[in-house]
């Protein structure tokens, strides 16, 4: 077996039994409702020197996932342990940092029982490559808009009531990202390398295709779009903000503009896997590097590892 070749562990999810699965092998059957519908959940987590980083708030996003697709609650320890056997076998075989995915799906048609399993792989060449050299983004509008007028679409967001609204499912980081993944393949034909969604109607940033928005401003102030409605809750922000507050900065989620991103010290998309990216230009317009721009990559560094 090569180096890059996946962990897969598969989770039960009714009677907890976790097995180990030969990456080689067929997993998914034709009607399970990942691949016919989109129709699961997922969380994608940072391995880091051989733990999982942020191990709490993934698996509280997960949870509310499932909950908010009316799947039933995950077992926190039943996942943490497949994770924790997946991690040592890839960290004995590898020493690398890794990408971990959790997925969770509605399950096959013809039984009903959910699909679940977690897999370790390397992190994309392009990820490592895009922490050191930052990106360009174009901002675009998301195509579509979730109406948060819509009773109870705000508690939901938060994890909270399924109940108004349940099939917006916002707030839940579903499988559904063909959308997310359509709108980077048109960034990179139009020589961007990434995207930040702008509500058309305000003009507010949102978040990126796969990201959290992070702006830096003068006397240490971090900023970053108010989370909830179609803005996903970020794990990574919110270790961020929890972090550096204890660190002096002053953070705040405070919707605003491109203009506020463009006057702002430094502009950074932050998730679990990336970690911190710059960004070094918007829709064209420059985004020097800060000269903080260490000690900014230091703490995000620092939060991931502060629990
Ligand atoms: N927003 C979207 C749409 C995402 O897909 C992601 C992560 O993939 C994020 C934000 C950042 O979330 P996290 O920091 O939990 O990885």
């Amino acid at each position: 077996m090569d180096s890059t070749s996946p962990v897969i562990y598969v989770v039960e999810p009714y009677g907890g039994s976790i097995r180990r699965h030969n990456p080689a092998l067929p997993l998914i059957f034709w009607d399970d409702a990942a691949v016919t519908r989109g129709d699961g959940v997922f969380e994608t987590l940072l391995i880091r020197d051989g733990h999982p980083a942020n191990l709490r708030r993934h698996m509280e996003r997960f949870q509310a996932s499932a909950r908010l697709l009316d799947l039933r609650e995950p077992s926190a320890d039943d996942w943490i342990d497949a994770t924790r056997q997946a991690v040592e076998e890839w960290t004995a075989r590898t020493g690398e940092d890794a990408k971990c995915v959790w997925t969770y799906t509605r399950g096959r048609e013809s039984t009903g029982i959910p699909s679940a399993w977690i897999t370790l792989s390397p992190i994309n060449e392009r990820v490592l490559r895009q922490r050191e050299s930052g990106v360009s983004v174009m901002t675009s509008p998301r195509g579509f808009t979730i109406d948060t007028s819509l009773p109870g679409v705000d508690e939901a967001t938060e994890g909270g009531s399924p109940e108004p609204a349940p099939w917006l499912t916002v707030g839940a980081k579903t499988l559904n990202y063909a959308a997310n993944m359509a709108a980077l393949r048109h960034a990179r034909s139009r020589g961007f390398d990434d995207v930040i969604y702008i509500d058309p109607g305000t003009g507010r940033v949102l978040e990126g295709a796969t990201s959290t928005v992070i702006a830096v401003r003068k006397e240490r102030k971090l900023r970053t779009p108010v989370p909830g409605g179609e803005v996903l809750p970020g794990t990574t922000q919110a270790a961020l903000f929890e972090y550096a507050e204890r660190q002096g900065w002053r953070c705040r989620a405070k919707d605003m503009t491109v203009e506020r991103l463009l006057d702002a010290e430094s502009v950074w998309l932050v998730s679990s896997v990336r970690v911190a990216t710059r960004v070094t230009a918007i829709d064209g317009h420059p985004l020097p590097a800060p000269a903080n721009e260490a000690e900014v990559r230091e703490l995000i560094n620092a939060a991931l590892g502060a629990e």
